[in-house]
This record gives structure tokens, sequence and C-alpha cells, in this order.
């Protein structure tokens, strides 16, 4: 049923379309068009102001033949850099970029694949219920065009987010994440002249570093210290370093305390700096803890997952679900009590200029969906109590 020329062509000409985050604007206008003419009502909320996108999240719904609860389908339009001037390369059934960008089949991939599916509903006539397809911007820095969004807008009780690779999984368990920034201010001081007037922040933040359990802390907990500045020049004692990082965890009191013992470590060493020193005195520390976004934790007996492995069982294949190390929109979208499973439309190696993906795993993205909108209509009551045939 699925064409794959049509769904090819469609995901190369999205994919040519740079649409890096707070840069979706071209291709938003696009893809209303297109959706326009599958018969969806397009509309974007007014959340650019609030992301510094040049648009807001696009919304579009298909109204079902009939009545029944709608689906939430959700894919990002923003790609991570560099992603300007993309060169798509079609070649034995891999699309790659030419190796200068990324290829952006996270998320485009997702979007060609809600497309072909929806072309596939119209020229076969399939029944279906009503689906709302949400598009959001800014994934990429923060999950933000997803955090500013009005969920009042959905009416679906829950959905499925495109962003993943695997084809035959469903994610349902994503961590929490806070984000952070540490403020060593030493004091300057010419280097030559007069150093010992200074103290400096480099050094000191240094062994802040050297205390440090980084990286993989236990199976369900990461963290990581990404982003460092500091000092002006050669000559000078530097005055102040800023390092920024981040901590995930799936269990929340592992990621307090990871966080926590971060902090805990340049502050050690700054203690230790100070002893004997009169309070007011430099060397001083300024830390500051954002949450990023909150963990999800979807059952695996939900029946979004139920769902989704029955779509599977029919086309004879197999429905894992799986945790993930990451955030995404569904983070937020489960906070505001809409949970969406995170499937795989077979994209590899994102966020690098050696992304891919596979045609086929694509075509297979579409079927499965194209069998969850189809059961989903079909759904026994007690499953779907807004059902109503
Ligand atoms: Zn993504």
């Amino acid at each position: 049923m699925v064409n794959a020329e049509r769904l090819a062509e469609t995901f190369r000409s999205l994919a040519a379309i740079g649409s890096v985050s707070r840069r979706e604007g071209a291709l938003a206008a696009d893809l209303r068009c297109r959706l326009e003419a599958l018969g969806a009502e397009v509309r974007f909320d007014d959340t650019a102001a609030k992301t510094g996108s040049n648009t807001g999240n696009l919304m579009a719904r298909l109204k079902g033949s009939r009545q029944a609860p709608a689906l939430l389908l959700n894919a990002h339009m923003d790609t991570v850099l560099p992603g300007e001037g993309i060169a798509v390369r079609f070649e034995e059934g891999v699309f790659r970029s030419d190796g200068k960008t990324i290829l952006g089949a996270d998320d485009k991939s997702a979007i060609a694949v809600i497309l072909e599916a929806l072309n596939v509903l119209r020229e076969k006539n399939i029944a279906h219920g009503p689906v709302e397809i949400l598009l959001t911007t800014c994934e990429e820095i923060g999950l933000a065009g997803a955090r500013h969004l009005d969920s009042g807008s959905i009416t679906a009780p829950y959905g499925y987010a495109l962003d993943g690779s695997d084809t035959e999984g469903i994610i349902i368990q994503a961590p929490s994440a806070n984000r952070f920034e540490i403020r060593v201010i030493g004091k300057d001081a010419h280097a030559g002249a007069h150093p010992e007037n200074g103290i400096n922040a480099i050094h000191l933040a240094a062994k802040g570093m050297t205390d440090l359990t980084i990286g993989r802390i236990d199976w369900e907990t990461t963290c990581n210290i990404g982003w460092i500045e500091g000092g002006t020049a050669t000559n000078v004692v530097p005055a102040l370093v800023t390092l920024r990082g981040e901590a995930r965890s799936h269990d929340e009191a592992k990621l307090q305390s990871v966080t926590a013992g971060i902090l805990a470590a340049f502050e050690r060493v700054i203690n230790a700096y100070r002893e004997g020193r009169p309070p007011d005195e430099l060397p001083r520390l300024e830390t500051r803890v954002e949450r990023s976004y909150s963990g999800t934790r979807i059952p695996p007996e939900h029946p979004l997952v139920d769902l989704a492995r029955r779509a599977a069982q029919k086309l004879g294949r197999g429905m894992r679900t799986k945790i993930s190390g990451g955030g995404s929109d569904a983070n937020i979208f489960f906070e505001k009590g809409i949970p969406l499973g995170i499937l795989g439309t077979g994209m590899r190696e994102i966020h690098t200029v050696r992304e891919y993906i596979r045609l086929e795993d694509m075509i297979r993205a579409v079927e499965l969906l194209l069998e969850i909108i189809q059961l989903h209509f079909f759904a026994p009551g007690k499953k779907n109590p807004k059902l109503k045939l």
C-alpha cells in the first residue's frame, strides 16, 4: 500500500529544506500546504514569541470518517547544526548528506512517514478516527516548542512521537534531567608582576573537575560537564571560569544526589582554599541548577503500548518496550498528561554528519503507523471508553 517512490520524494524534499532550531518557518509553510492538500485543518500556535522561532508549532487535525477519540502523532520540525544547505544523497536505498551537514532524518523521516500514511488513508479510502498531528519547533534546544504549547488544544488522550531509530521498538521510559551552571570566581592579577595577588579560577575549576566521577554513573544515571569558558589573556591570572553540565537518571533520588555531588566537589575545593581566611574573601562559587525535564514512565500495559504491539503483530513483527537515555518532546507531553510512546523510523547516527536512514525502514514505519491508526479506530470499547461507533 505504501508508495515507496512518493515517500522517498517527500523525504528528499523535506530534508533539503533547512530547519535548524528557531528557523523552522520555511519547512512549516511547506508542511502546511502538504497537510492541507491531504484534507487536514492546519493552524499554528502562538509560541514563536516564547521560543524565538520564526514560526509556532504546527497543529493539524484530520477529521475521522466516524466519531472516535483522536490519536496524537508528534514529530519535531527542527534539526541540530550543521543543518543549512543540506545536499541529500540517495544510493542503494540509503539516504545520506554529502558529509558536510547532518541529514535531518531526525526528525523529518517522521514527518515524511506521517505524510505518507495520510496519503495512503486518503488514496485507499481507509476508515479511521480523528488524527491530531503536532509538529513542534525547538525540540533540539530544550524541548522549547512542546514546553510552551497549550496542551488544551489537544483532545487525544495519548499517541506516538516518531523520534526513534528502532522500527520494532517503543520507548516508554525516559530519564529526568537537570542542567547546571557553576561559576568559579577567583581574583585577577598581573601574572608576571603580582601573581601572588591573584586567585587562579582555572586552577580551582580544574581541581574540582579532577574530583568528579563523570559520564556513566550506573545503568540508569549519567552526568556530563560539556562546556567551559574562562580566562582573558596569558598574562592575567584568570578571575572567572564558567562550567555547564547536566545529569540524567531514571531514578529521581539518584538524579538529585549526582547533581548535588558535582556541586559539592567544587565547593570542597573552594572551602579548602579559603580555610583560615576571612569569610568574605575570594574565591567564591556561584551555582545554578535547573530542571530540564521530568522522566517518562508509561506502564507496559498502557493501551498505547498494547496498540503498537497488536499493530506489529498484524504485520508479523515484534514490538519490544525500551527505555531511553535521552529526553524528547514525549517527556513534556507526559508531564502535561498525554503519554506518547516513541516509535522508530530507522534514523541512524543522528546529530552527526554521518547520519543516514534506509528507505526500507521508513516504509516499515509507515506500515506500522497505518496499522496503529486502523486498530485504534476499531479498538475494543473498554480500552477506549470514549469510543462511539
Ligand atoms: Zn529527534
